[in-house]
């Protein structure tokens, strides 16, 4: 799928550290030895694009990359869209429209916001309707090995799960989770008869007969699973290692534990050796979702006479692992901060050097960015009136190469 265009990274002097990220899971720092990493994130299903918890998501992968470049380190970043799945068919049959048509717009509409946002593009961009055919052989694969079976439902259609009695959720990241009712409320179906294990995910949802899609019959009426479209784009675009599993913290269970077990299925398996899942973003006391109405979105935000980098720097205010709440205020006073560095930029500069120095510092230390943020406060207040053409200069191109703030 044809993305969005590369922001411009400008060279700065010397490199950075390789940063030291904590895994979500186990809170132990994340092996990126270089000087390759693997990037997979999931991406949207196209028809709420794009609110603040997603532009959270993807700006978070976008320093990650960014402290990754700069330490010299070479980047493959593979995103999905999910645009053959039943929340955005339903909205599709909701507002009247053909689920494609939605789809089409809703990724317009990412691209967009990610390109205003300064967001670097995914290396491929890969969307499930792409890849329709090499899911129905995995899973064709997955039933003749004997790691799959069928359940047919009245009307004859089957449906195909993946075995997880051999799976195991003990991990202690999953401790205090109820994995049966967070499995439900995310579209699985534990309580159907039948069933080898509650968790079984789906790999399949059929067509009727027991074939995967019958003659006639269009997308919606059958599909591939969620949790398999993200192992095998994983599998197929970056190979058997993964250096960083990413996406929000929703998706922790069941989504990245079931990729985790699909990832498994292959041969050789697929290895994901980190998993950040950023912080989710709340509104109005409650977490944005689309079933409670609270999305704020990004072109709505601008829309409203908000600029972009006043956006992203209201995103970067906050640690990539924490949950935070939006409030217009911090866009406004974001919007302070990036006129008052646009007039330091003119008046001051003295001491980028140093800055570049701190701001390097704070990115490696799990990218930190309120503390780099906060440092160029600090730098800014002390330099506004030392003019340096050079360390101006320097501050520009830091901001845009390390930050994303295109000023
Ligand atoms: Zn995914």
């Amino acid at each position: 799928m044809r993305s969005w265009p590369m922001p411009q990274l400008p060279e700065l002097p010397g490199t950075g550290t390789g940063p030291r990220v904590l895994d979500s899971r186990t809170g132990r720092p994340i092996p990126l030895p270089g000087p390759e990493v693997n990037l997979y994130v999931c991406g949207i299903t196209p028809y709420d694009a794009t609110h603040l918890g997603h532009a959270f998501t993807y700006v978070t992968f976008d320093i990650l990359i960014r402290v990754l470049k700069d330490a010299g380190m070479d980047v493959q970043y593979v995103q999905n869209i999910t645009d053959i799945d039943d929340p955005l068919f339903e909205r599709a049959e909701a507002v009247g429209i053909p689920w494609r048509e939605l789809a089409d717009s809703q990724i317009g509409l990412f691209r967009s916001d990610m390109d205003v946002l300064k967001v670097i593009p995914p290396t491929d961009w890969v969307a499930v309707s792409d890849v329709l055919d090499e899911l129905e052989e995995n899973a064709r694969h997955l039933i003749d090995s004997g790691s799959a079976y069928g359940l047919t439902d009245d009307s004859g259609r089957t449906d195909y799960y993946r075995e997880t009695s051999d799976a195991d959720f003990t991990g202690e990241y999953l401790a205090g989770i109820d994995l049966i009712d967070v499995f439900r409320e995310n579209g699985g179906d534990p309580d159907r008869p039948g069933k080898h294990h509650p968790l079984d995910p789906m790999i399949w949802k059929g067509a009727v007969g027991d074939d995967f899609r019958a003659e006639g019959e269009k997308p919606g009426e059958w599909r591939p699973g969620w949790h398999v479209e993200c192992a095998l784009i994983g599998h197929d675009f970056l190979g058997t290692t993964i250096s960083v599993q990413g996406g929000g913290a929703d998706l922790l269970f069941p989504h990245q534990e079931m990729t985790s077990i699909h990832h498994r299925d292959f041969d050789p398996p697929v290895v994901a050796t980190g998993q950040m899942n950023t912080g989710l973003v709340a509104f109005e006391g409650e977490k944005m979702s689309k079933s409670l109405g609270n999305l704020v979105l990004v072109s709505k935000l601008i829309e409203r006479g908000f600029e972009p980098m006043a956006v992203r720097l209201t995103l970067l205010n906050h640690r990539w692992d924490s949950n935070w709440e939006y409030t217009d205020e911090q866009l406004t006073l974001a919007e302070r901060r990036v006129t008052r560095w646009r007039r330091v930029r003119h008046t001051g500069g003295a001491g980028a050097g140093e800055l570049l120095a701190t701001v390097r510092e704070r990115l490696s230390d799990s990218l930190d960015t309120p503390g780099a943020l906060a440092a160029i406060d600090e730098w800014a207040e002390t330099n506004e009136h030392n003019d340096d053409r050079e360390g101006a200069a320097l501050f520009d191109d830091m901001c845009k190469t390390l930050l994303g703030l295109y000023l």
